[in-house]
């Protein structure tokens, strides 16, 4: 059942006076359920919570760790069709969509399991002490990745479940023994809440400490900043925009102990199309990429907002056969009315700079909150000059930028700012010819895919989700995958520290049966 409160902890609080509604796109009402706001000594409760929960969090077993997590993933799928009708009444998306992405987030919580249950994980490296070297003895030195503290998540707009309350920034912090507060999405507060009650009763039924999680109302930023700058805070995870991510970034770098934002934020995902593909299947081309553009209402920061390619008559054929092709398709509803008026600012300010050209612009937006997909063309010098160009817009639209030759190609990429995602199209042999073109999309991105789609993020170890500034904030980490369980860790070392004080993953015997470096070499044996 909705109750509209904070889970501070586990226990439900609403002290405050500000309270708000979800919305319905699809039907384009509020919808019931009325949320308030958490207080300033709400948002306290909860960050004091979160930290002495820290205290004992931190040393919970990886074993007793999968069990929560798990525990995490069987309640969220016990809320059945309540949170499959929420989800769908406070997003316009299809019940479809919404079962895919609760089994997504029930398969990242699964897999942080399965890797903590089996611990190598923390990268333990052990180098054994030389008393007798010359001319200096080496002592004996231990290290782990060991868990930052409270971190505190934000809720995405545009993935409900696998990038909010529950989802990858959430189960990676808690895998790693990090208490989370998760700053719910106010567009969808309802599945927020619905959520964050399966992961308060996965914590008792599992016997994790009260404060390892807490779900915080709020709508307009004046909550999440509060969290950003509290002292006991140490660590954010942010999806959402650039204006927004950019802005808590600056916040916790302000602090007197700054802290880290992971925010993945947008991307125009620049795909090249090079000159033989496109001779030999610009059709085939114009109607996979209008199905990419469309997919999901174009709201993934995979978009395929930009395509590049060398002026031809294979090209021109491409931007006509693509404008058809995405004019064909249904409009579809987008995640609430905000969205869909930034949507359409953001596209008419494009439409509307010198020497674009529309290609496309579906005219028949009659219902509320439905989108009408674009495509824009213009040539490569005129993109090089305008920054306008550059930016996202968030939504079912892309540009095909027209480059005068190979050069103009590569100083165009060259000129983009950092992107999660470069796509490269290209006929058998042809790719070998333009490695300046896919050094310098290499440069600009976190993932280069080669014939396919940017839309689609397989959740796999090997996969980058993340990229150069402004994609994300730190390049060096993933925010989907077990290895974006880095990002809410540090190395930590023992010198000389008595092997019964040690965690069981760093002691002699290797209890654990973990995977250690030990005197540079790998191995799971015990140190005699
Ligand atoms: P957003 O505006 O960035 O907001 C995301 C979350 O951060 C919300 O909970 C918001 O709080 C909070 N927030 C934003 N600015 C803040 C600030 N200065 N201080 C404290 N908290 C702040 O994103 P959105 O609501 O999801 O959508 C708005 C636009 O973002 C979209 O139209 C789209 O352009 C872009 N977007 C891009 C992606 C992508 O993956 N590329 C994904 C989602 C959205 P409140 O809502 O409570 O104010």
């Amino acid at each position: 059942m909705i109750t509209g409160k904070n889970y501070i902890g586990s226990k439900l609080s609403a002290k405050g006076s500000k309270t708000y509604k979800t919305f319905n796109p699809e039907l384009n009402i509020e919808n019931e359920p009325i949320y308030t706001e958490a207080t300033i000594s709400e948002i306290n409760e909860a960050t004091q919570l979160a930290t002495e929960a820290f205290e004992t969090y931190k040393a919970v077993s990886g074993e007793k760790k999968a069990k929560f997590l798990r525990a995490i993933a069987d309640e969220i799928l016990a809320l059945d069709d309540t949170l499959i009708k929420t989800y769908c009444s406070e997003t316009g998306l299809p019940e479809g969509r919404a079962k895919g992405e609760r089994g997504r987030t029930v398969g990242q919580l699964r897999s942080f399991a399965d890797l903590v249950e089996e611990g190598s994980w923390v990268e333990a490296s052990i180098d054994t002490a030389q008393p007798n070297r010359e001319p200096m003895p080496k002592p004996d030195l231990r290290k782990l990745l060991v868990p930052l503290g409270p971190v505190v998540v934000f809720g995405a707009s545009n993935f409900p479940l696998a990038y909010s309350t529950a989802g990858g920034d959430t189960a990676a912090a808690l895998a790693s023994g990090c208490p989370v507060i998760v700053k719910s999405h106010p567009m969808h507060a309802g599945t927020g809440e619905l959520v964050a009650s399966a992961i308060i009763k996965a914590a008792e039924a599992t016997g994790m400490p009260n404060g390892v999680f807490s779900n915080i109302n709020s709508s307009g930023i004046d909550v999440g900043a509060q969290l950003v700058k509290h002292p006991q805070v140490k660590a954010v995870g942010f999806t959402g925009s650039i204006k927004g991510g950019r802005a808590l970034y600056d916040l916790a770098a302000q602090r007197e102990e700054p802290i880290p934002v992971f925010a993945e934020m947008g991307s125009i995902n620049p795909v090249v199309i090079l000159p033989a593909a496109l001779n030999n299947r610009s059709e085939a081309l114009a109607e996979t990429y209008a199905n990419s553009i469309t997919l999901g209402t174009g709201q993934f920061c995979t978009n395929p907002g930009l395509i590049l390619g060398i002026k031809s008559q294979s090209l021109s054929d491409f931007v006509s056969s693509l404008s058809n092709a995405i004019l064909e398709k249904e409009p579809t509803c987008m995640l609430h009315p905000n969205i869909h008026e930034a949507y359409q600012t953001k596209k008419e300010k494009v439409m509307s700079q010198t020497d674009t050209a529309i290609t496309a612009n579906l005219n028949s937006d009659t219902k509320p909150n439905y989108a009408s997909q674009a495509v824009v063309t213009v040539d490569g010098g005129t993109f090089l000059k305008n920054p306008i160009l550059h930016q996202e817009v968030f939504g079912p639209f892309s540009m095909v930028v027209q480059c005068d030759d190979v050069d103009q190609l590569e100083a165009v990429i060259s000129n983009l700012e950092g992107q999660l995602t470069g796509t490269l199209i290209a006929d058998s042999d042809e790719a070998s010819e333009y490695s300046g073109v896919i050094s310098a999309l290499q440069n600009r991105v976190g993932r280069i895919i080669y014939n396919g789609v940017p839309t689609g993020v397989e959740v796999c170890p090997s996969m980058v989700h993340g990229g150069p500034y402004p994609s994300s904030t730190d390049s060096r980490f993933t925010a989907v995958g077990i290895h974006s369980i880095k990002r809410w860790v540090r190395p930590f070392s023992y010198q000389d520290w008595p092997n019964e004080l040690l965690p069981d993953e760093l002691k002699n015997e290797n209890p654990l049966g973990i995977s250690r470096l030990v005197n540079n070499s790998q191995t799971k044996a015990a140190i005699e």
